[in-house]
């Protein structure tokens, strides 16, 4: 039985292969390549070496198959991934611009990602888990993969599990108020939220990023990592406040870096590091996650995380 838990969507990314090819233009993609929020990090946390699993649900396709046989091929266990004939994977489009922002456009609601309900959660699936991660992107797919999160996020915290949070959810689409209360649930019982850019101002209406962390460790989270691109990160807890430069290294591709790091993050503290040495075995994750195209590709070993150590 898997250590750590991640569930929502999981799909396939086809992007541009240079920057300001917009996608409302013909042109060439590169792709597809394994992806979805949750399931970077799982992929993160099993090439890491620590047993995991994953839920969700894929087509019957070849979009479907690309996803499952990375996700076996690095060790994480996906017999609760349901395979339905009825609807495609899901899908990402993905376009950069040299202003360094992204163009997304997603087939998601539509795809069978969405058909992640709470019945998919077994109970006695989580019999060893020591940790469970939840995305804002996974509570946005659906009313039923929202659902299946928050019975999750409610049955491992029950066993003693640590509960993690990305609120990566974009209120361009939905409004902030809704994004707020979608969290809400997972705010209450998480142990560690880890917002990124104008996440954590998102859902405290601080107008500082700083402030809004300092307010979301006031109000009970224990741990808050503000993940801060090529700046590195903040690590805010009620004792400390530490900053952690990120390591130097050639960004390819930006996309899945959150991820890989809390994926690092998690499975460092598994491994009873400090929160301080939690983040910077993060950072190197996440590092290593933006020197490749594809948000999986560049996810390293731990004999890989060595070795950049050894040369930095
Ligand atoms: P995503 O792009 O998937 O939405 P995110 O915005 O949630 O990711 P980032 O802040 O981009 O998360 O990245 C997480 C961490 O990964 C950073 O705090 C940093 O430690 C590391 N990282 C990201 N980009 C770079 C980079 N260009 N160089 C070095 N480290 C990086
Ligand atoms: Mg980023």
């Amino acid at each position: 039985m898997p250590q750590v838990l991640s569930l929502g969507e999981l799909l396939v990314e086809v992007m541009r292969p240079a920057v300001d090819q917009p996608l409302d233009e013909p042109g060439q993609f590169m792709g597809p390549f394994p992806s979805g929020a949750p399931a970077i990090f799982i992929d993160a946390v099993a090439r890491l070496g620590v047993s995991c699993g994953f839920i969700g649900v894929v087509g019957n396709d070849p979009f479907g198959k690309c996803v499952l046989r990375r996700l076996r091929e690095d060790g994480v266990d996906v017999k609760h991934v349901r395979v339905v004939s009825h609807r495609t994977t899901g899908i990402a489009f993905v376009a950069y611009r040299s202003d360094g922002s992204r163009q997304f456009l997603f087939h998601l609601p539509q795809s069978a990602a969405a058909l992640l309900a709470p019945e998919d959660v077994r109970e006695d699936y989580l019999h060893d888990v020591r940790a469970l991660h939840i995305t804002g992107s996974a509570l946005s797919i659906s009313e039923s993969a929202r659902e299946a999160c928050y019975r999750a996020a409610r049955l491992c915290k029950q066993r003693g599990a640590m509960v993690s949070f990305d609120p990566n959810i974009r209120p361009e689409l939905l409004g902030v108020d809704t994004v707020r209360t979608l969290c809400e649930p997972v705010l209450q019982l998480c142990d560690i939220l880890l917002p990124s850019g104008q996440e954590a101002t998102m859902l405290t209406g601080d107008a500082d990023e700083e402030t809004a962390c300092y307010n979301l460790v006031a109000r009970g989270i224990p741990i808050v990592v503000l993940k801060r691109g090529a700046q590195g990160c903040i690590v805010v807890t009620d004792q400390h406040r530490t900053e952690i430069p990120a390591y130097p290294v050639e960004e390819v591709d930006p996309t899945g870096a959150g991820d890989a790091f809390a994926g690092g993050f998690v499975v460092a503290m598994l491994h009873g590091m400090s929160v301080t040495e939690a983040a910077r075995f993060a950072s190197v994750i996440g590092a290593l996650a933006v020197t490749r195209q594809g948000p999986m590709e560049g996810l390293p070993t731990l004999a890989e995380v060595e070795t950049f150590l050894s040369s930095v």
